[in-house]
This record gives structure tokens, C-alpha cells and sequence, in this order.
């Protein structure tokens, strides 16, 4: 079978129950297409071969006889972020380019105990600072559907390996941005969920407060998939919430679109840098979704112009004390031929880290300082809390929100933007972070160089099912998330 890639996951699961192909076959299929085409998209870092078809053939096993997962034997790749047992996790970084981990991140051994597939682990921007996947160690990836564009980024390699089927599903995270900017820049569906849904332990923390990790595919009803398996409560993670966990699968038709109340913050559309296709685009998606029954309403969300100075006081913060232990000594890499303690710290960060992860870490260090505390860091919180409040208001009066998920279309590879023009590609998705809140990702269309275009979807707490079911729907009346990046053509 040369089309075992353009299966979805509920056709490989039924498939794979009633061996019509095996885990074997499967994960073969998805290997030989690595091997093939990865080295133009450069997705992966590491590529688990012999684990793989180990794992491939244990899920076979289980498939024999009878009790499997209804995951057993789909292969999937984690962003490089997560810990693996036994694999390297470099989360992008010279830090930590031989760094094994000795126990699985709560995400990966959820995915491997319902028998899923690792296929390996793939690129990111360093530590997940980032918009383009361009500041990894390991170099940039490619948008697959422009070689010679970004994926997006942070979870770059994980947007560009499900586009370039190079896995069906994967994991991302998302701080303030990062599963939900690189699904929009290749054209998949990217959910970060509520604040506490999906557990952190052995995710490589960025900036603990807003960091949550959660599924990138090809499809609303996909997503679920890999949602029902990923989230719950972890007692290893004392953020993550102890509340039942909805059967995402199940739902996906449960909400109804019909009266469904959608809110256009009118202060999102009037962004300076709002490219004229992505904002045709979106409003396209939006009309789709007023002829399914949904019902427009105008909202104002005030504190937009707040959201990227906020986040980017409190991400920095929260990332220069989390990477305080990449020192030399507890972790990471380590300098030659120190002549002391302190040119050991010194050189080993200065060599270790690159230049946007030492920007962040030397803001972040400056805003939690003695005297600039409260009129930084402080300040910062207490707007965090204003566009919470923001949010939650206009939740009473609107069952979801939507945006654009980025302002443009994939950058160009080596584009150079500033880190301010970098930072404000971030418009749209960092306030959700602040908030805490769950949102989406849905692919809605073109630009005029055949570039994807994304929807975002924001939803109150917990409205994870709501919103997979949202876009599930308007995945039936439309055949965009169908389309596929020719990089993929080309070798099927
Ligand atoms: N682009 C944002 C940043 O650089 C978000 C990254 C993320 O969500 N990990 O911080």
C-alpha cells in the first residue's frame, strides 16, 4: 500500500484493527517516507528507527489479540522538548545536544501506554523561543509547502513533519503561541488546550506559567485522537487540574454551530501588520461558519495592544529562572578548560545557549532584578490579570472568539526580521496564554503564493471539546484541511 500516509487516524485505527495492514507496515511506510524526504524538510532531529518498529511490534501483538487501544500501532513524533526515556532531548539546543533523559515525559508515556508509535523526535526553535524554528542548533526546517519558507515555530519540526506526512500526528507546545502559528504557516490543525489540561512534567520548561503542551495534526477529529489520550490530571505535575477528562472523540458533533455566538474583537482586525489575504481568508472562514447557523458578534477586546509587551516581560522572567540550572554543573554543556567556577558558568552559557535564548535570559534577569521589579515584572502580572478579565467578560456575551492565528503567512528562511517584529507576529496568540485559555487552530485557505492561512478559535476554560467540535464541523463543509503540500505529491 503506497497511500498509508494520506490515512486519517480513525481510518488507520480501523485499519489497523482489522489488519488490513500492520503496525509493522505502517511504521516501515512512515520510515522509508523519512528517510526519503526528510532530508529536504530537515523536520526531524533524531529518528528512532529500531524503537519504532519494536514498539510497532508489540502494538501489533496487542492488535492480535484483541484488547488494544483504539491508538495502539499509529506512529507520532514529539517535539523535542518532551523527555525520552533512553532517546536524546535536545529541545534545540548545543545545552543540550547529548542530553538523555532518564524517565518519559507524563505526555510520552501516555502516548506509549495506548501503544503508539515514536517515530522520533523533531526540531524546534531553542528552548521554544521562537516564531521560525530557525534559532534550533540543529538548523532551520521548511515549511512544506515552500522549502524555502519557515514552519513556524516554536513547534516548527512538528508542523512541518505532519504537512510533509512525515507523521500523521504529533505533539507540540505552546506558550504563547507555538502549536497554534506553525499549524497555521503548514496548513494543520493545532489545539493548546486550558492551562492544566495536559501535564508538563518532562516537558523542558520556557516559561512555566504559560507553557502547555497538546496535538497537532491534520484534522479537528484527529486532534481528538490524540487529546483523549494526552490529557488528565498528573499528580507529577501540581498545575495540572484534577477534573474529569471529556471524551473528545465522542463529542466532536456536540456542539451545535447553529446560534453558536462567535465574537470578532474589533481591535484584531485593525492590527498594522495584518496581511490583506490572511484577513480575506479568515473573514472567507468566518462567513462559512455564519452559513452553518453560527451568529457574528462584534466584540472589543481593549487590552490588545498590551499582549506582547506583557508576554514579554513575563515569559523572559519565568525563562531566566528556569534555565538558571543549564549552569555547567547540575545540566548541560560544559565549556573546555575552565580556569574557575565562575568562567565554568560564564562560558558554558555564553557557548551553550544561543543569541535569542541569551536575549530572553538577560531580560528576564533585568526585569526580575532588585529595583525594577514591581514597576516591571509586577506591572506585568497585574495587566496579565486585566486581559484575563478582558477575556472572561467578553465570554459573557459570546460562546467563542476569532482571530487570525498570525498576522502573516511563513516567512521566508533567513528573513532576518528584528526580534521586535518577530515579537509582534505574536499578536495573536499570546494573550490566550496569559489567560490560560484553550484555542485552535484551523486551516482556512491560501495566500496568493499558495502559502496557508489560518483560523483561531479561542474558547472559555475547558472548552476543548467545544472547540474541536466547532472546527470538526467545519471540516465537513469545507476541503481545506484535505489539501496536502506537494513536497508530498511529489513522493507518495
Ligand atoms: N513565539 C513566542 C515566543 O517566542 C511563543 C513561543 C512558544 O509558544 N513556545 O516566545
Amino acid at each position: 500500500m503506497t497511500d498509508l500516509h494520506r490515512l486519517s487516524i480513525r481510518e488507520l485505527s480501523e485499519g489497523l484493527k482489522q489488519a488490513q495492514f500492520s503496525s509493522r507496515e505502517l511504521t516501515e511506510h512512515y520510515l522509508k517516507r523519512i528517510a526519503q524526504i526528510d532530508p529536504k524538510v530537515k523536520s526531524y532531529v533524531t529518528v528512532t528507527a529500531e524503537q519504532a518498529l519494536a514498539e510497532a511490534d508489540a502494538a501489533d501483538a496487542a492488535l492480535k489479540s484483541g484488547n488494544a487501544h483504539a491508538l495502539a500501532g499509529i506512529p507520532l513524533a514529539h517535539k523535542d522538548i518532551f523527555c525520552t526515556q533512553g532517546i536524546k532531548t535536545t529541545a534545540g539546543s548545543k545545552m543540550l545536544d547529548n542530553f538523555i533523559s532518564p524517565y518519559d515525559a507524563t505526555v510520552v508515556a501516555k502516548a506509549k501506554a495506548a501503544g503508539l508509535v515514536t517515530l522520533g523526535k523533531v526540531n524546534m526553535d531553542e528552548f521554544a523561543m521562537g516564531s521560525t524554528s530557525e534559532s534550533s542548533y540543529f538548523g532551520a526546517t521548511g515549511n512544506p509547502w515552500a522549502l524555502d519558507h519557515v514552519p513556524g515555530g516554536s513547534s516548527g519540526g512538528s508542523a512541518a513533519a505532519v504537512a510533509a506526512d512525515l507523521a500523521p500526528i504529533a505533539t507540540g507546545t505552546d506558550t504563547g503561541g507555538s502549536i497554534r502559528q506553525p499549524a497555521s504557516f503548514c496548513g494543520l490543525t493545532g489545539l493548546k488546550p486550558t492551562y492544566g489540561r495536559v501535564s508538563r512534567f518532562g516537558m523542558i520548561a520556557y516559561a512555566s506559567s504559560l507553557d502547555q503542551g497538546g496535538p497537532m495534526a491534520r484534522s479537528a477529529e484527529d486532534c481528538a485522537y490524540l487529546m483523549n489520550v494526552i490529557a488528565g490530571h498528573d499528580a507529577k505535575d501540581s498545575t495540572s487540574i484534577n477534573k474529569e477528562v471529556d471524551d473528545y472523540v465522542a463529542n466532536l458533533n456536540g456542539t451545535a454551530v447553529k446560534g453558536l455566538r462567535i465574537g470578532i474583537p474589533k481591535q484584531y482586525f485593525n492590527v498594522a501588520g495584518l496581511d490583506a489575504d490572511v484577513k480575506a481568508r479568515v473573514e472567507e472562514s468566518l462567513k462559512k461558519l455564519e452559513e452553518m447557523g453560527a451568529i457574528l458578534v462584534e466584540i472589543d477586546l481593549n487590552m490588545t495592544e498590551a499582549y506582547v509587551p506583557t508576554y514579554y516581560l513575563i515569559a523572559p522572567a519565568e525563562a531566566s529562572s528556569n534555565l538558571s540550572r543549564f549552569d555547567g554543573v547540575r545540566y548541560g554543556y560544559r565549556c573546555e578548560n575552565p580556569v574557575d567556577l565562575m568562567d565554568l558558568y560564564k562560558r558554558s552559557r555564553s557557548e551553550g545557549f544561543g543569541a535569542e535564548v541569551q536575549r530572553r535570559i538577560l531580560i528576564g534577569t533585568y526585569a526580575l532584578s532588585a529595583g525594577y521589579y514591581d514597576a516591571y515584572y509586577v506591572k506585568a502580572q497585574k495587566v496579565r490579570r486585566l486581559i484575563q478579565q478582558d477575556f472572561l467578560k467578553a465570554f459573557e456575551n459570546v460562546d467563542v472568539i476569532a482571530a487570525p492565528s498570525a498576522p502573516t503567512t511563513a516567512y521566508k528562511i533567513g528573513a532576518n526580521l528584528s526580534p521586535t517584529e518577530m515579537y509582534l507576529g505574536d499578536i495573536y496568540t499570546l494573550a490566550v496564554n496569559l489567560a490560560g485559555l484553550p484555542a485552535i487552530n484551523a486551516p482556512v485557505g491560501f495566500d496568493k503564493d499558495s502559502l496557508p492561512v489560518g483560523l483561531q478559535l479561542i474558547g472559555n476554560y475547558w472548552s476543548e471539546s467545544q472547540l474541536l467540535s466547532i472546527v470538526h464541523q467545519y471540516q465537513q463543509n469545507t476541503d481545506w484541511h484535505t489539501k496536502r503540500a506537494e513536497i508530498a505529491e511529489e513522493n507518495a
